[in-house]
C-alpha cells in the first residue's frame, strides 16, 4: 500500500531509531535508548497484534538456570563462559525490576527447586551435582548477593544452591535443591507493564507490520530501509531483536527458532508454591496463582513440530501426551488441562546470546535461548548504550 501525505509528513516519518520486534529485548531496547535521548523518534514493529514468540507465551520463571543445567554449561563453555551466563541473567532481571518494578511485574520471590528423579538417570545427575555443589555455590553465591542482594529479601550470605530432602521427599523424587534466589513473575502483567511504559515514554509502537528486508543506506549518512507491507519505513538505526527470526532479516545470524510446548493443569492435589526444574531445564513447572500448574518443556522428547507459523495438530498432541504423563508423574493425578500452546524460543549451538552491530546502525540483541525473561532486559540495556555510543562517535548527536 502507497504511503500517503500524513503518513510520510508525520505518522511515518523516518526514526532515529526502528527496533523490529516488541519482544522483551524489543521494548527494553526501545525504552532504554528513548531515556538516552528523550528528543528521538524511536517506533517498534511487530508483526504480530501481541507478539508471537516467547514474550507472552512464556514461563515467568524469574531464574538463572539450576544445578543440572550449569553443568552442561560448564562443560560446553568453561567456567567463565557459564559465570558470565549467570551474571548477564541476574543483572537482566535486576534491570527488569528497576525498569517496571516489582509489583508491575508480579513478581513474587518463590525460591525455586530442581528435582532429581529416582531413576537411574536422575540418580546420576543427582550424584554429579552433589559432586560440584561446592564449586557452584562458590561461584553463584557471591554474584547474586552483589548483583540481587538488595531486592530479594535473602539474607546476604544466603547460598546459592541448598538441598532440600523435605522438598524431594514430598514429590517422591531421589533428592531436590533449592535455589533460594530465584522467584516467579506474571508474563501477562510484565508485557502490560512494558506497553504501558512505550505509551508513557512516547514510543510508537507498530503491530502487524512485519520487516520483510533491509536496505543499507546509499549515502554515508543516510536512513537504512526497511520494506515492510505498508511501505518502505526510514531509520537513521535499526535494532534487531527478533530472537529466534532473526534470520529472515539478518542471514548471519547463528540462531533458529525453536518450538516449546506448554500445558495449564488443574491437579487433585497442588504441590508447594514454587517454581520448579527438572531433567537438567527440559522440564520445568510452576505454580499459578489459582490453583493450577503450568508445565512446559520438552524439547528433548524430540517431536518435531513445523516452522511457525505452520502447525502440525497430531504432532503437538503426541507431544502434549508426553508433558502429560510427566505431570502426572510429577503432580500426581490430573484433573483437566485448561490450556496447551506452543512459544518459540531462539536457540544456537550454545546459551549464549548474541548482541552486536553488522554495519553501521545496524545492531541486533538476539538468541536468548529459554532465559530471555531474566536476560532480556539488561541486553536490551546494553543495545541501547551500544546504539548511543555509535550515534556519539558518528557526532550525531
Ligand atoms: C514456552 C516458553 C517458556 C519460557 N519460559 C521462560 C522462563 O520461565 N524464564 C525465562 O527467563 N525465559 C523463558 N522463556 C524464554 C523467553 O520467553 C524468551 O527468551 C524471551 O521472551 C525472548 O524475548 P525476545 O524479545 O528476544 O524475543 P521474542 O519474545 O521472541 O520477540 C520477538 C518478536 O519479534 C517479532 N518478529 C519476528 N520477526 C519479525 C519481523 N520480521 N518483523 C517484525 N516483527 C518480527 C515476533 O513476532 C516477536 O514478537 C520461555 C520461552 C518459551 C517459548
Amino acid at each position: 500500500m502507497p504511503i500517503g501525505y500524513w503518513e510520510s509528513e508525520h505518522l511515518l516519518a523516518p526514526a532515529d531509531l526502528t527496533v523490529i520486534g516488541a519482544g522483551i529485548v524489543g521494548m527494553s531496547t526501545a525504552l532504554h535508548y528513548k531515556a538516552l535521548h528523550p528528543h528521538d523518534r524511536v517506533r517498534i514493529i511487530e508483526r504480530d497484534v501481541l507478539g508471537e514468540g516467547g514474550t507472552t507465551r512464556n514461563a515467568g520463571f524469574a531464574c538463572f538456570g539450576g544445578p543440572g543445567e550449569w553443568l552442561d554449561d560448564l562443560e560446553t563453555l568453561g567456567q567463565s563462559k557459564w559465570l558470565e551466563l549467570i551474571r548477564l541473567r541476574a543483572e537482566g532481571l535486576r534491570a527488569l525490576i528497576e525498569l517496571l518494578g516489582e509489583k508491575a511485574l508480579g513478581l513474587e520471590w518463590s525460591g525455586g527447586w530442581e528435582l532429581f528423579a529416582a531413576s537411574p538417570s536422575g540418580k546420576k545427575r543427582s550424584d554429579e551435582a552433589g559432586q560440584n555443589l561446592a564449586l557452584l555455590n562458590d561461584a553463584v553465591q557471591p554474584l547474586m548477593a552483589s548483583i540481587l542482594g538488595h531486592l530479594a529479601p535473602n539474607p546476604l550470605d544466603t547460598p546459592a544452591l541448598i538441598y532440600s530432602p523435605s522438598r524431594a521427599a514430598q514429590f517422591g523424587a531421589h533428592s531436590c535443591i533449592h535455589l533460594p534466589w530465584e522467584g516467579m513473575l506474571h508474563t501477562g502483567r510484565m508485557v502490560s507493564a512494558f506497553h504501558r511504559a512505550l505509551q508513557v515514554a512516547d514510543i510508537q509502537c507498530l503491530n502487524g507490520c512485519t520487516a520483510s528486508s533491509l536496505e543499507a543506506p546509499s549515502a554515508p549518512d543516510g536512513p537504512w530501509s526497511i520494506c515492510t507491507p505498508r511501505g518502505v519505513l526510514e531509520s537513521k538505526s535499526i535494532a534487531i531483536c527478533t530472537n529466534g527470526f532473526a534470520k529472515e532479516v539478518l542471514p548471519e545470524a547463528e540462531v533458529a527458532p525453536a518450538p516449546n510446548r506448554v500445558l495449564v493443569v488443574r491437579p487433585v492435589q497442588m504441590p508447594p508454591q514454587g517454581a520448579y526444574h527438572i531433567e537438567d531445564g527440559y522440564l520445568y513447572f510452576r505454580t499459578l496463582p489459582d490453583g493450577h500448574v503450568l508445565f512446559g518443556g520438552g524439547r528433548h522428547f524430540g517431536v518435531e513440530l513445523p516452522p511457525f507459523p505452520q502447525r502440525d495438530e497430531k504432532a503437538e498432541a503426541r507431544w502434549d501426551a508426553l508433558l502429560e504423563s510427566a505431570a502426572a508423574q510429577w503432580l500426581g493425578p490430573i484433573d483437566s488441562v485448561s490450556h496447551r500452546w506452543t512459544g518459540w524460543l531462539g536457540v544456537g549451538s550454545d546459551r549464549e546470546p548474541l548482541i552486536g552491530s553488522t554495519a553501521l546502525g545496524l545492531h541486533h540483541a538476539v538468541r536468548m535461548g529459554g532465559m530471555g525473561v531474566a536476560m532480556g532486559c539488561g541486553l536490551g540495556l546494553q543495545l541501547a548504550l551500544n546504539i548511543s555510543a555509535e550515534g556519539h562517535n558518528k557526532g550525531q548527536r
